[in-house]
């Protein structure tokens, strides 16, 4: 039987349709790159390009190495660099910017989806005060990786199509290697882009962005008088669900300032970021925040801060006292997502009021015995009933010893774990349900600082197919595969952690 397959879309077929560049200047400044000349084409995603509907062999061809190099654009693109303004460490930090992003345009695919693709590290722009406006290869490959392990996680993000580098040089803490990451997103709006409006007093500009961002990814708020309101309501919702998942799989951003938070409920903006090993939930990942504002267990807090700088910003719109409502909704979604995922993580199908409590009393006993944060949770899918075991209570015993010794090995931990047998005895789910559902929330494997840096000292030495290899697990991070597995491995003990800083 003949196969018709679809035809197949090149470079050069892509339509861009540039909906945020037609709201006019007053929100960005129109800006060609400043591209990498002769930059080599590092790593791609092909789980990105389909999102733009490419087939992945368009990704290597040289006009695409060009594009994702900042040398070259496409007919229809109308690329910029977007105004947005940001509260830094709790400050408002007045006008900020893309002052190295440059959006080239915004393509709508066949699911009829928007997504603007935009080059981080193209060079100057009007925000980039007196920064140089480029990327290095390190905090590119970080930036690459963790976008697309954090989609494979299941966790609301933007996207990393590309990434490419030459021999540039760029001077950091030491000289490094300049490199542009090609990002996509189906908005790149933040915050702080509303906050910069109302810190210039231009509530028509909030008015607008608003009525853009309402039209074209919430239209379930209407076009009532309430549909600002809703739309706040709707952020908020969106913002707790992201803190709940970053809490569930242990990954701290590192720099939560207003400007890096998504209108769409995305994580953005990848810095210093890290993936929590051995437990701690006092963990500050960026050693510039000394005072540990954003360290892992503040996260859920400062989403409702971030919050309540929006509603500020959103104030010169919509009655303050609907915006106190709205914002009430927070702590109960917050709550709520991060219990339904304490179940899915824990493998309880029917819900029964003390999960709440044994989800809480594992964190704790295994912030006691600093226990590695996503291979403790993958072994609870071993814990097997008294009646489970029947079959081979040797096995059963082996894996309930290794949990206890993972937890510790304490009294405290021994009753957990007899506490979570007894919740099992109460699930009615059969066994390689549970098991299956399990393995498919708690990954086997996340971006740990030290495997990025593996990667990151290999491409710097010109070999890049290390980041390929690496972004291909973290792709399939749920995955018993040897290729996957062989990333399981936490930080070698005795090493000091690798300490990243904001400057990328
Ligand atoms: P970040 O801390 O990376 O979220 O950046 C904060 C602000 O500084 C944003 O307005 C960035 O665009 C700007 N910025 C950061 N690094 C650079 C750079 N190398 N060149 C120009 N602007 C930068
Ligand atoms: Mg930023």
């Amino acid at each position: 039987m003949a196969v018709i397959s679809a035809p197949r879309i090149a470079l050069e077929d892509l339509v861009f349709t540039n909906a945020f560049a037609a709201l006019g200047e007053r929100f960005y400044e129109s800006r060609t790159p400043s591209g990498l000349e002769g930059a080599r084409l590092v790593a791609v995603s092909p789980d990105a390009a389909a999102l733009i509907d490419l087939p992945e062999s368009e990704l290597t061809r040289d006009e695409f190495i060009r594009i994702a190099g900042g040398t070259a654009i496409l007919r229809g693109m109308q690329p910029f660099a977007a105004l947005y303004g940001g509260h830094q460490f709790g400050v408002w930090a007045g006008q900020l910017g893309d002052g190295r992003a440059i959006a080239l345009g915004e393509i709508t695919n066949k699911r009829d989806e928007p997504w603007e693709i935009q080059l981080k590290g193209a060079g100057q722009t009007a925000y980039s005060r007196f920064a140089d406006g480029r990327a290095v290869l390190r905090s590119t490959i970080r930036e690459f990786l963790a976008s697309e392990a954090m989609d494979a996680l299941g966790i609301p993000t933007t996207r990393a199509l590309a990434m490419v580098a030459n021999d540039e040089q760029v001077i950091r803490e030491s000289i490094e290697t300049a490199a542009i990451v090609v990002r996509l997103a189906q908005s790149f709006v933040r915050f702080g882009s509303f906050e910069i409006f109302a810190a210039r007093g231009e509530a028509d500009a909030i008015r607008i962005l608003a009525d853009y961002v309402i039209a074209r990814f919430y239209p379930e708020c209407g076009d009532g008088d309430d549909r600002y309101v809703r739309f706040f309501e709707a952020v908020v919702k969106r913002t707790a669900r992201l803190m709940a998942a970053w809490q569930s799989v242990g990954f701290m951003h590192g720099v939560m300032n207003t400007d890096n938070f998504s209108i769409l409920g995305l994580t953005l903006d990848y810095g210093p970021y890290g993936f929590m090993e051995g437990y701690e939930p006092g963990h500050i990942c960026n050693h510039t925040d000394q005072g540990g504002r954003y360290a892992f267990d503040q996260q859920p807090g400062i989403g409702l801060w971030n919050c309540y700088a929006l509603a500020n910003a959103l104030a010169a719109i919509v009655e303050p006292a609907q915006l106190e409502v709205a914002i009430k909704t927070y702590v109960p979604e917050l709550r709520a997502a991060f219990l339904e995922t304490t179940r899915k993580k824990l493998g309880l199908a029917n819900a029964e009021t003390e999960d709440d409590q044994l989800g809480q009393d594992l964190r704790t006993a295994m912030a006691e015995a600093k226990s590695d944060f996503t291979r403790t949770f993958r072994m609870l899918a071993d814990i097997r009933t008294a009646a489970e075991c029947a079959a081979n209570p040797e096995l059963a015993q082996a894996y309930r010893e290794a949990l206890l010794l993972a937890l510790g090995g304490t009294p405290a931990a021994a009753e957990w774990l007899g506490r979570y047998e007894r919740r099992l005895e109460r699930e009615t789910r059969p066994l390689p349900d549970r098991v299956a559902a399990m393995n498919a929330v708690n990954p086997r494997i996340v971006l740990r600082n030290h495997l990025a840096q593996e990667a990151i000292a290999a491409s710097e030495a010109g070999d890049d197919e290390p980041v390929r290899r690496l972004l291909a697990a973290l792709r399939r991070p749920y995955s018993d595969d040897p290729e996957v597995a062989a990333y399981d491995r936490p930080s070698p003990p005795g090493r000091p952690p690798i300490v990243v800083s904001c400057s990328s």
